[in-house]
């Protein structure tokens, strides 16, 4: 691919001495301005939005004059930067301007000003965004259809193509954690994102690419059918690495990336329907991987998707088809070496598929909501199996993040103990640390409600992901379960110091600890000489099915008789 040309400047334009906006029409101001300030060109409407006394005095540092302006620090910040950056400038009470930077050779910074404001009366709104000035989505069809015409026109010129080169592609471009951005800097932040992102992007595309906001921060890049191997991936890249650059946004940096799709026109897509189905699950590919890349479609993409949305379909009846089922795993007292309590693991019988592990279903039951059901369904039905077992015995359950944000969960728990009739301090809550950041504050508010009711919390999977020492102070545990990767498999002298650092810091907190993923007798041994309380895994036993856990209850008691505590 030949190196991408900025659209927004002309071909003949900064490449040789000097850019000259002053016949530059539209809503927006233009205006080359050296480092220092000193205006080189502006087009007439920059006086309008800026006022006359810039261009007269020919210095755009006049603005910090009148007592509204920009601080000069902040403005000589912007001039003499060397990417992107944008002022929210307010000229009037009330009356506010964005000013756009970005980079031009020679020392020169291109500025554009635009009234936040303005609605193009030019132009119409359902054809382009007012905040960016590109297509928007109503003329996504349109672009589309165009490509799919010079893709037909491309197919009938004899020439020899090699891989996805010659066909049309898109780019599906998504701001990673935009929603975050705007909750926590505010909107007018994330609209100056926007802009300058459109700007950037706008650097990488030629005058045949077409460009679009089709969502709230969802851009779509539409590349004709003249792309070199391996071009589309390496200008994808390039952006990914363009968008990665700090921005600088009323003199505040701010740090984001972007995830993309890329699909082409081909054999699996001939239509421009097909081809953003793809570019959208080529994008949540890129998205899963860890954001900030791009990603390309492939086939098994389709296949996932379509399984994904057959499972989503068949999950919705699965709890009144009676297809869930709870198994358990027993939990031993370190101390005693004796039978502790079980935890409760859900298990899926599809008709077809056969059993589904949670890890494959749970997430689907959680975007589909559906997991408020299943999760009440699982409380109530653990808490009937442990009031079959002797009084001493715990259940665990597992409550995804998801559950806490129904407000009704520590009544679901009140209800469950009622109909059970078992003790409170006989449930333990096992939550992960998505909880803490998933909504922190509510998190608190219920942990503390479940609390009051005598329920026991465990952390779940400690030491995993985001673990954060100031979360066991903060949150109201009762215990932490070391998750089973510190356990399992050839235990190093760090992961030993860390499982004894977890266990001091546990018992420290007040908290017990149990460790995960037991399998072998040294296993059982390291942890209970390093003063771990308890231990759930396959060296005690597998998970097992409801009607075998009394069974194992009265085996356990007969070996705890006979002296064998750990058999
Ligand atoms: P978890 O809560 O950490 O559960 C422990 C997982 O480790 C279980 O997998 C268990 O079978 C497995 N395991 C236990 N001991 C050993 C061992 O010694 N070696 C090995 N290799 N594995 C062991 P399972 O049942 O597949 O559950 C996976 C995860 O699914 C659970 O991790 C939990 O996060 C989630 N889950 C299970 N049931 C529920 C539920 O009812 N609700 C929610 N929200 N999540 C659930
Ligand atoms: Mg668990
Ligand atoms: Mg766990």
């Amino acid at each position: 691919m030949s190196q991408p040309q900025p659209a927004c400047l002309p071909e003949t334009a900064g490449q040789a001495h000097e850019l000259d906006v002053s016949s530059f029409s539209g809503p927006a101001g233009y205006a080359v301005l050296g480092h220092e300030g000193r205006l080189y060109s502006s087009n007439p409407q920059l006086a309008v939005l800026l006022g006359d006394a810039v261009v007269v005095s020919g210095r755009l540092d006049s603005l910090c004059q009148n007592g509204h302006g920009p601080s000069a620090a902040e403005l000589m910040q912007s001039l003499t930067g060397t990417d992107d950056s944008t002022i929210t400038l307010e000229i009037a009470d009330g009356v506010t301007r964005q000013l756009q930077f970005g980079p031009l050779r020679a020392h020169r910074r291109l500025l554009i000003v635009s009234d936040p404001h303005h609605i193009s009366v030019q132009t119409s709104a359902l054809e382009q965004d007012t905040l960016t000035g590109l297509a928007n989505r109503h003329q996504l069809n349109e672009i589309l259809s165009r490509l799919e015409s010079e893709r037909a026109a491309a197919q009938s010129a004899p020439t020899a193509t090699n891989g996805n080169a010659g066909n049309a592609a898109i780019l599906l471009i998504d701001i990673d954690r935009f929603k975050q951005i705007n909750d926590t800097l505010g909107h007018a932040t994330g609209d100056s994102l926007l802009r300058l992102v459109t700007g950037r992007l706008r650097r990488v595309t030629r005058e045949t690419d077409q460009l679009m906001r089709v969502g709230g921060d969802e851009f779509l890049l539409a590349l004709p059918c003249d792309e070199e191997p391996g071009g589309v991936e390496q200008l994808a890249i390039r952006i990914v690495e363009l968008i990665s650059r700090p921005f600088l946004i009323n003199g505040q940096q701010l740090n984001t990336g972007v995830s993309i799709g890329i699909a082409w026109f081909d054999d699996e897509a001939e239509d421009g329907a097909t081809l953003l189905q793809h570019a959208d699950l080529a994008l949540q590919k890129a998205k899963v991987s860890g954001r900030n890349q791009a990603c390309a479609f492939q086939s098994y993409m389709a296949q996932e998707a379509l399984q994904r949305r057959a499972l989503e379909i068949d999950i919705r009846r699965a709890l009144t088809l009676q297809q869930f089922r709870l198994v358990y795993q027993p939990q031993v007292d370190l101390h005693t070496g004796k039978l502790a309590g079980f935890e409760a693991l859900l298990r899926w019988e599809h008709p077809v598929r056969g059993t589904v592990p949670p890890i494959e279903f749970i997430p689907i039951a959680e975007e589909t909501g559906e997991i408020r059901r299943i999760g009440a369904w699982v409380i109530l039905e653990a808490c009937r199996q442990a009031s079959l077992w002797p009084a001493e015995l715990t259940v665990a359950v597992n409550v995804s993040p998801l559950q806490f944000d129904d407000e009704k969960l520590p009544g679901h728990v009140k209800d469950a103990l009622n109909r059970s009739g078992i003790a409170p301090e006989r449930l333990e809550i096992e939550v992960t640390e998505g909880l803490l950041f998933h909504n922190p504050d509510a998190a608190l508010a219920q942990l503390t409600q479940l609390r009051q009711l005598g329920v026991d919390i465990a952390m779940d999977d400690f030491g995993t992901g985001y673990s954060s020492l100031s979360h066991l102070s903060r949150f109201p545990f009762t215990k932490v379960k070391i998750d089973q990767s510190f356990v399992r498999g050839g235990v190093d002298d760090r992961t030993q110091a860390l499982v004894t650092c977890i266990i001091s810091l546990g018992a420290s907190l007040g908290m017990k600890t149990l460790a995960e993923g037991v399998e072998t007798p040294e296993q059982y041994q390291r942890l209970q000489t390093s003063g771990c309380d308890a231990v759930q895994g396959y060296l005690i036993s597998r998970p097992m099915e409801a009607g075998s856990t009394t069974n194992f209850v009265d085996q356990c008691s007969r070996q705890i008789h006979d002296g064998d505590a750990t058999a």
